[in-house]
């Protein structure tokens, strides 16, 4: 059954799951549940979906948001995995063209940096081949000073030269969501804000589990033949939960980016460089702001929202002002930050840097699946392995023909463009469609980033509201459709979800975003029929995030 994937469907659909028992439960609403979700609710099976925060508010919307092509595993000599993760950018370009887009990459080469240039040229090309990289997109070496061209604020003194690689920049919560809502739309039954508190049992098999609904405070059992653990960092916390805990634990490690506005740290393209403790960190220009990642560092503290420490942020000032030292970049300039923790497999004796980033599928006696590690740019790949092992086990118990996974086929919402270069095309159209109301092509542009073929209902919605009330500017008008957007399709349920995982501002907009929050807290009152002092309650938890984001211990 289609579903719309919205705020005012949530408590049905758990009414929903509770009420007949279900294929597979999956517990965690991150990049690797929502896939798993997709890919069971694509093959006819009966899926729900609980996450106990936000969707995607745990790791992934915190990464470094690059669907990578595997450059990392060609050094560890992962032939395999450099061709599987190329394979996976080509199938996510052509299934979601509005949120995956080429970037060009720097990789400045020098003394005694990670790369050397011969090894870089050969590595580049057996990358490019591997990972079937576009003949256009392939690499391109460069001298210290056709490199120092392009990137006139490199220092010079340990400057070698260059290569030029295809990196794919994407947005991680919109990605997620994105997967999210076309799981809902083959019958998956979603809901944020609902945490699993307790397995239930029956012959020492798990059977079902308890969940409690945080915004109704209510609380249901939901059962299922299958429970997936996919909860990322907190994979270990609900295996002891079910006592199913396996001699193999997680190892948390975080990683911190910073934002500082773009003429602060103008950069011609993204680039990938050396730092003086022998790590490497990528700048990514994007829109009028630049964002610089990452850190790797053990973490032992608490789960939900890992904070950004002062150390975080030194090491990562310096790292940059040691590469380019006339950008003198300090505290001050930095505009936002977050910080996530990589869900990695514990491998005795290996630093956090060299401990591999493959995933893993763990099966306790209880029956209960967990899956962790991995990464953004092969959740499809995961999703198939759990579902194909899932699929195996219930083949044990009925006859019933399932169907095998084609999910590279699945064109995510919005995406649905014929060719990625028709985008453009489809901006002038939107533009020649609305112009009457004052809208320029820059702002549908960026509506196009987010919600694709989507941005067709925002700009309905904005018509409509134009219409009604004409005193209004037009920017906050296009804001308060795009937010009954997103409540009525992606599930939003208050600020924080909306300003950080369904739009990013908190992280790429922040200026604007300061004159606008008050104002939309209005609206969202009287969409949600809240009170004064939820409102406030909402208002207050988003002001702490807006202050979390700029001020650090
Ligand atoms: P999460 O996104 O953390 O999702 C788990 C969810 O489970 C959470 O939302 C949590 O709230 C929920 N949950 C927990 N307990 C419960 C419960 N009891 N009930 C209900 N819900 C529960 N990968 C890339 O491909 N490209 C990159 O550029 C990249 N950069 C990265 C940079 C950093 C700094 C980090 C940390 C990671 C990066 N990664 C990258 C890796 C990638 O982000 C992760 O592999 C991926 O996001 C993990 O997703 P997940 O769904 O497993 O975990």
């Amino acid at each position: 059954m289609r579903r719309s994937f919205s705020y005012f469907n949530r408590s049905d659909n758990l009414i929903e799951m509770a009420k007949a028992k279900l294929d597979i439960l999956v517990i965690g609403g991150g990049i690797t549940g929502a896939g798993i979700a997709l890919d069971a609710a694509s093959r006819g099976l009966r899926v729900g979906l609980v996450e106990k925060q936000d969707f995607c508010a745990g790791t992934s919307s915190r990464s470094t948001k690059l669907i990578h092509g595997g450059l990392r595993y060609l050094k560890q000599g992962d032939v395999k995995l450099v061709r599987e993760v190329g394979q996976e950018r080509a199938i996510l370009y052509r299934n979601a063209p509005h949120i995956v887009i080429p970037e060009r990459m720097l990789l400045p080469l020098v003394k005694r940096g990670t790369y050397g240039k011969f090894g870089t040229s050969i590595g580049l090309w057996v990358y490019d081949i591997l990972a079937g990289v576009k003949k256009e997109e392939r690499r391109r070496m460069l001298t210290s000073e056709e490199t120092e061209r392009i990137e006139g604020a490199l220092r010079k003194d340990i400057l070698k030269g260059g290569g030029l690689y295809i990196e794919y920049r994407t947005d991680d919560a919109r990605l997620n969501i994105e997967v999210l809502k076309t799981a809902s739309s083959y019958g998956a039954l979603c809901a944020n804000y609902t945490e699993a508190t307790q397995f239930l049992y029956k012959d020492n098999k798990i059977i079902g589990c308890k969940v409690k609904d945080i915004i109704n405070n209510s609380s249901f059992e939901i059962h299922a033949r299958k429970i997936i653990n996919a909860t990322g960092p907190w994979v270990d916390q609900l295996r002891k939960k079910g006592n199913c805990e396996h001699k193999k634990r997680l190892h948390l490690t975080k990683g911190v980016h910073l934002v500082v506005p773009y003429q602060r740290f103008p950069l011609s393209q993204a680039i990938y460089f050396d730092v003086y403790d022998g790590r490497m960190i990528f700048a990514i220009p994007r829109d009028d702001i630049t964002y610089i990642g990452t850190t790797d560092t053990d973490y032992n503290g608490v789960i939900e929202n890992p904070k950004v420490t002062k150390e975080d942020v030194h090491y990562l000032l310096d790292a940059v002002n040691y590469m380019f030292p006339q950008i003198k970049l300090t505290e001050k300039d930095i505009a936002s930050s977050w910080a996530g923790l990589r869900p990695l497999i514990h491998e005795e004796g290996k630093s956090t840097s060299e401990i591999s980033r493959k995933d893993e599928i763990f099966h306790s006696i209880s029956g209960l699946i967990s899956i962790a590690g991995g990464k953004l740019t092969g959740y499809r790949k995961m999703a198939e392995r759990v579902v194909d092992l899932v699929i195996e086990e219930f083949k044990k118990e009925d006859d019933y023909k399932y169907k095998p996974c084609y999910t590279d086929k699945i064109v995510l919402s919005g995406g649905d463009f014929s060719l990625p270069n028709e985008i453009p095309k489809f901006i002038e159209n939107i533009y020649e469609s609305a112009k009457s109301i004052g809208i320029n092509k820059k702002q549908i542009a960026s509506i196009v980033s987010k919600y694709g073929t989507n941005t067709t209902k925002i700009i309905d919605k904005a018509n409509q509201l134009f219409a009604e009330v004409k005193t209004h500017q037009l920017e906050f008008l296009l804001l308060v459709a795009e937010l009954q957007y997103t409540v009525e399709e992606e599930m939003v349920t208050n600020l924080s979800d909306f300003f950080s995982r369904r739009t990013g501002r908190i992280f790429f907009e922040r200026p604007n975003l300061e004159k606008t929050y008050l104002l939309l807290s209005e609206e969202m009152k009287k969409l949600y029929n809240w009170n004064e002092s939820q409102k406030n309650y909402y208002v207050g938890q988003f002001e702490n995030e807006l202050f979390a984001a700029v001020n650090f211990d």
